[in-house]
């Protein structure tokens, strides 16, 4: 676990990855991937300070826990950066979780150390298992094109790419 947003961290959620591939695969399901990126998070820690940025982190982690649902695995992958598999769901369905997510994640705002109000938005790459995808590293390569996509062309979307 990570000890900060008390989600799986990089290996729980590489492990949840292996198991939740074998599967949707074994059982020819759906599987939804989501690659979300805080962004100019390095702005926040830069302007508020490190401990308001690490209860960003926190804070973002606790509606994330809210949203997704029980079975949905969500970690930590490094360290404004997040994963999330949402399993039985097709790309119009899991489009719109993650847009709803998106969208309440821009509307937050926490209060800094001193006091300010802090706002923060992510970036969404999305994916979804295909027959031709072997591993984990499999879809985290297109998500992470779809969320360097959004990083060029702005910032606080989602893009879904196949
Ligand atoms: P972009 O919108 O392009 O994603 O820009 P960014 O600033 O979010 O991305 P960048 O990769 O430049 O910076 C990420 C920052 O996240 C840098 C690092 O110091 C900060 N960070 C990583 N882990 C933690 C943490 O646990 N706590 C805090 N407060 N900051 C962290
Ligand atoms: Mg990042
Ligand atoms: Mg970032």
């Amino acid at each position: 676990m990570d000890p900060l947003t008390d989600l799986l961290n990089r290996r729980g959620i590489e492990e949840h990855a292996k198991a939740l591939i074998s599967e949707a695969k074994r059982h020819n399901t759906n599987l939804f991937l989501a690659l979300i990126d805080l962004d100019y998070f390095k702005n926040i820690n830069d302007t508020y300070g490190h401990s308001t940025g690490d209860e960003v982190l926190r804070h973002f982690a606790a509606i994330a826990k809210d949203e997704f649902r029980q079975e949905d695995s969500i970690g930590r992958f490094g360290g404004e950066e997040f994963l999330v598999f949402i399993k039985g769901v097709d790309k119009e369905e899991g489009m719109n979780i993650l847009s709803r997510f998106r969208e309440r994640i821009s509307k937050t705002s926490i209060a800094s150390e001193k006091n300010e109000s802090v706002q923060f938005t992510c970036s969404i790459g999305a994916t979804s298992l295909s027959e031709h995808d072997k591993e984990l590293d499999d879809l985290v390569r297109r998500a992470d094109k779809a969320l360097y996509m959004i990083k060029e062309n702005g910032r606080n979307q989602l893009l879904f790419l196949r």
